[in-house]
């Protein structure tokens, strides 16, 4: 019973899946529009047709009494039927008008009497009737009873002149004739529209399908390059599918350059971590080989292990600040902060690796400022910065830094007097890894991720950098930071 049920479920699964999948198709919309389309068109189209037939037949019709009572009328007076209802050419001619139509006549004096009824019903009573009062008074009535299918018509008979009435004729006509011929043009439209219906809905499937199809290539295109990264997508059926190729082509480049740079990335960092790894292996082999090696070569080879330690430590560091920064994305501890007393701070930790070279540190602060900043991500930035001055400085060389403002951003620069970076480089230093002299920088201890731990952070404040240089004479960045942090 319960695998039974169970399997029921599934099935009714199923089916509301292939619902949903058949509702959701738009070639299927697209077919279910073009067909209510026509439905609805051969709907209204029909009813607009045998409306207008039926009110043109009915309007013929009236016209055509109303002569008809006209010219009656002028007998009635010139044969004085009103007096007497005995002339036998008038009662046939009546009795043919109302067996012609399948209608009725009634005949009223000026006194409202009824002197004739060719149904033979109410002669000689006197009738007061809104319409009658209306022919009375000289007006023309014509009622249509949608309903019980008939036309009433009113007509005055007036004398010679025209100007007096002498008495009143009512004629009520049947539709049905009328109606039977709509019944009939009702049916052969229904089967027509049915025909219609029938040929749109064949129709409406394959301009369905004829549509989509150009979807359907692009979709088919998309797998091919994700499975054997194939041609870009040219898809230029509609204006609308032109522009989705462009942005998904332009998208593919992104994500390729993305997944270039990710594997350089990943190539670069397991090459700088193995570098370290490999000198400490060549340190500890040759100290293993050497079995009565004096202690100095012990303690030589002991310092380059910890240097090679050091360097593989301050490798990881800078990693984690950087994939940190990545992941973190936005989450910046913003706070209120003097960067004066910021900078101060770095320099003075920074004095004893200047004081090695004889590098002299130098602050300029043109202003107090005071700046929302996260504090920790902006130290790592200036110490970056400040550390390469230093770095990349000469012997008894300068390292200026300035702190300036406006009322919208604070500039930090740090100039040096060091060996400078060639133009053409200038645009990669902020790439990671990159170093403009591999074997200097690793030899003064740099990992090629400074500047873009700097980057990073300085874009996380909303800022820019700057970098301005020349051979032999020194380097400047130039950093700017909103002084109010700008959240997205
Ligand atoms: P590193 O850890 O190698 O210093 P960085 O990302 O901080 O890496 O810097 C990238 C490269 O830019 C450095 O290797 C160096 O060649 C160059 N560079 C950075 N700052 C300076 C500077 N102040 N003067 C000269 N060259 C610099």
């Amino acid at each position: 019973m319960f695998t039974q049920s169970g399997e029921l479920v599934i099935i009714s699964g199923d089916k509301f899946k292939f619902k949903t999948k058949f509702i959701k198709s738009l070639r299927v919309r697209i077919a279910m529009l073009l067909i209510l389309f026509v439905v609805l068109s051969c709907f209204f189209l029909q009813l607009g047709i045998l409306k207008s037939y039926e009110q043109r037949s009915v309007a013929v019709r009236t016209a055509e009494i109303q002569s008809q009572c006209t010219i009656l009328g002028n007998q009635l007076v010139s044969s004085n039927y009103l007096k007497n209802t005995d002339s036998a050419v008038i009662n046939a001619e009546l009795s043919q008008l109302s067996n012609l139509y399948n209608g009725r006549v009634v005949i009223i004096d000026d006194e409202f009497r009824i002197v004739k009824d060719t149904y033979n019903l109410q002669e000689g009573k006197t009738i007061v009737a809104e319409d009658v009062v209306k022919c009375y008074r000289g007006e023309q009535t014509v009622n249509y009873d949608e309903e019980n299918r008939y036309i009433e018509i009113g007509t005055p008979i007036l004398d010679y002149d025209g100007k007096h009435v002498l008495g009143m004729m009512l004629i009520s006509v049947s539709t049905q004739s009328i109606r039977d011929n709509v019944a009939f043009l009702e049916t052969n439209a229904d089967i027509w529209s049915f025909c219609i219906c029938l040929v749109a809905a064949l129709a409406a499937a394959m301009v369905g399908s004829m549509l989509v199809r150009p979807l359907k290539r692009m979709s088919r295109s998309i797998e091919e390059m994700i499975k054997f990264d194939g041609n870009y997508l040219h898809e230029n059926a509609y204006n609308e599918t032109s522009l989705i190729s462009d942005a998904f082509n332009r998208l593919w480049d992104r994500f390729k350059l993305l997944d270039e740079s990710r594997e350089e990335f990943v190539a670069n960092v397991s090459h700088e971590l193995k570098t370290p790894l490999a000198s400490m292996k060549v340190l500890c082999d040759s100290l293993l080989t050497q079995s009565d090696a004096p202690v100095e070569i012990y303690q030589e080879f002991m310092g380059d292990l910890s240097e090679e330690i050091e360097r593989e430590n301050k490798i990881i560091n800078d990693l984690l600040a950087l994939v940190k920064m990545d992941k973190t994305g936005g989450n910046l501890n913003i706070e209120s902060q003097d960067i004066n007393a910021l900078v101060e701070r770095i320099l003075k930790r920074l004095r004893p690796l200047a004081e090695k070279s004889n590098i002299e540190l130098i602050f300029e602060s043109y202003r107090s400022v005071i700046a929302e900043v996260d504090e920790v991500k902006l130290a790592l930035s200036v110490t970056n910065l400040v550390e390469n001055a230093i770095k990349y400085n000469k012997e008894n060389g300068w390292v200026q830094v300035s702190l300036n403002a406006d009322h919208k951003y604070f500039y930090l620069k740090v100039t040096d007097s060091g060996i400078g970076i060639p133009e053409e480089e200038t645009e990669h230093i902020f790439e990671r890894f990159y170093r403009v002299d591999k074997s200097h920088s690793r030899e003064i201890g740099g990992t090629g991720l400074g500047l873009a731990i700097v980057r990073n952070a300085v874009i996380m404040h909303r800022g820019a950098i700057k970098v301005h240089s020349e051979i032999g004479e020194g380097t400047t960045f130039t950093v700017r930071i909103p002084l109010n942090y700008i959240a997205k």
